[in-house]
Formats: C-alpha cells, sequence, structure tokens
C-alpha cells in the first residue's frame, strides 16, 4: 500500500489552472489560537490527511503553543470542517474570521507547518507574562476610545499599513514586527507621541493575534493603559458592516494570500512609488528575484511593464532562456520592501537609470551580448 504522501507535489500553474476549472464556490476563512499541544507531527499529518479530503487550500502554522491558519475551502463543506475542529478538544468553539472580499483563489495548496511558534516575532518569550495580555476591545469600543485621543498604533510591518490603516495611527518604519515593537516601546519611552508617560494605547493588526503579543510585551515595559482590536481589522470590517458602524480604517487591508489586499472602504491613503500620484494598486516587481513590493498606478504599471524600475524591466523581457541563465544561483523567495520607507530613492534611481538608457541604449551589456539580444550587427573585419 502506498503512504498517504501528506504534502503537495504539483507546479503552481497546474494547481492555478485545477482552481480556475474548479466550479463550486469557495470561503475563505482563518484563526488562531495559543493553546498547549502534543505530538504536533502526529497532529499536523492528521490534520493534513483530514482537511486535504475537505478540499482546503491554505497555510496552517501548528507549534506546542497553538494554531494559525489562513484557508479556503468549498463552502458546501464550511459546516463539516467546523464539525472538525469542534472534535478535536484544543481547537472547540475556536472562533474563525470569514473574508469580506472573497475571489475565491486565495490559496493554492495545502500547507501544514509545524514550527518554533505560530507567529515568527522574535521575542523572548520567558522574557515576559505572555498571557497578561491587553484589554480586547471590539469595533464600536474601539471607536469610541479613538474619539476619546487614546494613541493608535499599527502593529503590521511597514508594507503592511501602506494601503491602508486606521486614521490618525502611527505606522511603524519597520518591517518586522520584532523592529516594530522595539520601534514602538522606543517611541513611546521618549514621549514623541505627546501623550505624557503612560498614554492610553490602542493596538491592531490583521487579525489580532500580534496583538496579543505586542500587548502582553508594552504591559511588561511598563504601560499600564493597553488595549487591542478583538479580531483585527478582518472583524473590525464585519463588525462596522454587520452594525452600521462609521469605519475608521480607510482604505484596503493587506493580507497574506495571492490576493494581497482586500478593500475595506474606497479611500485611497497611498500614493504610487513611482510617479507620487494617487493609487493603492499594489503589486511585486515582475522581475522575480527583485520582487520588489510597490504600490504602482495604473500608468506606472503600463510604462514598467510591471517592474519596480527600467533596469528590472530590461531583464523581464528578455528572452526567457537569458533570463533563465541569469537567474542561476539567485534567490527569489524574499519580498523586497525596501521602496517602502524610501520611494524618493527608488524615483531617483529610476531617473538614474532611464539617463543611462538614453545614453547607451542598455542597462545590462552583458545580459543583452550573451543573449544576442537584440542580434548584435555582424563584426566586419
Ligand atoms: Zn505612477
Ligand atoms: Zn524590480
Amino acid at each position: 500500500m502506498i503512504p498517504h504522501r501528506l504534502r503537495n507535489l504539483h507546479r503552481p500553474d497546474v494547481l492555478r489552472a485545477k482552481l480556475e476549472r474548479e466550479q463550486a464556490p469557495r470561503t475563505t476563512l482563518s484563526f488562531y489560537r495559543y493553546v498547549r499541544l502534543s505530538g504536533v507531527e502526529d497532529l499536523r499529518n492528521e490534520l493534513y490527511a483530514e482537511w486535504e479530503a475537505l478540499g482546503v487550500l491554505g497555510r496552517i502554522y501548528l507549534s506546542q503553543e497553538g494554531i494559525n491558519a489562513q484557508l479556503s475551502l468549498p463552502t458546501s463543506n464550511v459546516e463539516m470542517f467546523r464539525t472538525a475542529l469542534d472534535a478535536r478538544e484544543a481547537f472547540a468553539d475556536v472562533p474563525w474570521k470569514i473574508a469580506v472580499e472573497d475571489d475565491d483563489k486565495s490559496f493554492l495548496k495545502l500547507m501544514v507547518k509545524v514550527k518554533k511558534k505560530i507567529v515568527a516575532d522574535g521575542l523572548a518569550d520567558d522574557a515576559f507574562d505572555v498571557t497578561n495580555v491587553g484589554a480586547h476591545l471590539d469595533a464600536a469600543a474601539f471607536n469610541r476610545k479613538m474619539e476619546e485621543g487614546a494613541l493608535v498604533i499599527d502593529m503590521r510591518n511597514n508594507y503592511e499599513c501602506l494601503i491602508g490603516h486606521f486614521d490618525g495611527a502611527y505606522l511603524p518604519k519597520a518591517d518586522t514586527f520584532r523592529g516594530a515593537i522595539e520601534e514602538v516601546t522606543l517611541r513611546l519611552r521618549s514621549g514623541q507621541g505627546g501623550t505624557g508617560n503612560d498614554p492610553e494605547i490602542l493596538l491592531y493588526c490583521t487579525g489580532g493575534i500580534r496583538c496579543e503579543k505586542a500587548s502582553a510585551y508594552l504591559k511588561h515595559e511598563g504601560f499600564t493603559n493597553v488595549g487591542q482590536l478583538h479580531g483585527g481589522i478582518i472583524d473590525y470590517a464585519r463588525q462596522i458592516k454587520a452594525q452600521g458602524l462609521a469605519s475608521k480604517y480607510k482604505g484596503q487591508n493587506f493580507v497574506f494570500d495571492e490576493r494581497l489586499a482586500e478593500r475595506i472602504t474606497d479611500d485611497v491613503v497611498s500614493t504610487c512609488m513611482q510617479c507620487g500620484k494617487s493609487s493603492d494598486r499594489i503589486g511585486n516587481c515582475q522581475e522575480v528575484t527583485c520582487n520588489m513590493l510597490l504600490v504602482q498606478c495604473e500608468a506606472c504599471a503600463e510604462e514598467y511593464a510591471d517592474c519596480c524600475s527600467p533596469s528590472c524591466r530590461e531583464i523581464h523581457q528578455l528572452p526567457n532562456e537569458v533570463q533563465r541563465a541569469w537567474r542561476k544561483g539567485r534567490s527569489t523567495r524574499s519580498t523586497k520592501t525596501k521602496a517602502i520607507n524610501d520611494p524618493e530613492g527608488l524615483r531617483r534611481r529610476i531617473r538614474e537609470q532611464e539617463e543611462m538608457l538614453a545614453r547607451i541604449g542598455t542597462l545590462h551589456p552583458e545580459l543583452v551580448r550573451a543573449g544576442n539580444f537584440p542580434p548584435q550587427p555582424p563584426t566586419i573585419n
């Protein structure tokens, strides 16, 4: 008998085609729980087999400290999935959030990974009491405290805050959770918020999970007045819709799946990093070794062929075999975010490259020669 392989072995394009053919509507949802889990490896294999049978696709992290799941599944199987979750004591009644805007194609495969932590936060958990968390606030209470002048802090990474955030929130420049919490602590200590030594603090993040840690950390650091948006932006969006409240969150919510963002309000809070015009169209540079995340308006997307710069555009437009040869040994995995805090730097690079391009006709002479692209004129002896 062939044992169950318990992992996906198909190529992304095959998976995407399969998903495109699928007729049944899918539901995208997410949940997490801090809970002591034992036998995590076995549990991982059980969950993979059980959930794959239900048509679940998504990214699930398991660790001894709990579960963190973002997934989609055929809507007709949602009830069976709920029953399967509730049947496990550790996951019984775990609240989940259903994505508001849903194009059904959020995830291509099922991935269940065993991790050291369910959120890679880089914090030394034993240094503070992770269970001493801030007060959980619902959307209405969060709005009210905002109106009373509380200091709102975005606990997401810089690239997640770009295209949407709460009105007037402090947006950290860091691109890791640990960096963000250190930056926030420093800022609060130095009183830059102008709100005294122990201000009323409101934290929020995508789904609420990071604020559990962040609020405990800030309390450990001596701040006593710490509140957090329960269920994060995802559940805030659901609550304001259900209760007819005004959204103090403006723009789009950055999400970690194929969609990159879901719209909460029609406000556009960002500008194109290339031309500076109002835009909240977000994407990755199509030159795959660059992959830089950027906000790029339609016109610039056309001008730069969905790339971040003339240099990347030139590589992206070379014949595939030349690109492949060039990519050998280069990493294509990171999502570069360096332009986010420095769009001016990006625009300067673009200007310099355009000048050079106008002068010598190429930014990558070796590549163009190697690929004989465009064809070199025959040399005359
Ligand atoms: Zn633009
Ligand atoms: Zn690029």
